[in-house]
């Protein structure tokens, strides 16, 4: 297995990006997020683990990531400013939880499928899909059982 700070050397080269110490050190710290984060959760995380970086130079390199297809780009419905995620190669979809505010990645599989026969449809129509978005709110199982819990409590 490759170390992380080859593999980083990499993104970046195929990214067509300079290879700065700077930038391997933020990509090492977009990979400790474990869901899509703002510009400014990154920001915060570096300076928690004594990084001395300006917000703007932050700002420009996401900016740059997301650009060149390092990190995958995703508004969510009623919030401010857009969020990032990793680009792994794997093409799925979003759940956001509107009450702990939570998002999982989903591999909705049936409904790929379903979408597929529709973009070919589309090709039919004379239309030229590049590619889908789909986001699925409501409330995850952790807040569903809570929410149970604390019914049964009163
Ligand atoms: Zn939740
Ligand atoms: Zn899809």
């Amino acid at each position: 297995m490759q170390s992380s700070l080859s593999n980083h050397t990499e993104r970046l080269r195929s990214a067509k990006l300079k290879v700065t110490k700077a930038r391997q050190e933020l990509l090492d710290n977009l990979e400790k997020f474990s869901q899509p984060f703002t510009a400014d959760d990154v920001y915060d995380s570096l300076m928690l683990n004594g990084g001395e970086v300006h917000r703007s130079t932050v700002y420009r390199d996401i900016t740059a990531f997301a650009r060149s297809g390092i990190l995958n780009e995703l508004s969510i419905h009623g919030r401010n400013g857009h969020y990032y995620e990793l680009d792994d190669g794997s093409h799925h979809h979003h759940f956001i939880c509107k009450e702990c505010n939570i998002i999982s990645s989903i591999f909705p599989e049936k409904v790929e499928r379903a979408l597929e026969e529709f973009a070919q449809e589309l090709t039919h129509d004379g239309l030229e899909v590049e590619y889908h978005s789909l986001k699925f709110y409501g409330v995850c199982a952790l807040c569903l059982t809570s929410r149970t819990n604390s019914v049964f409590k009163h």
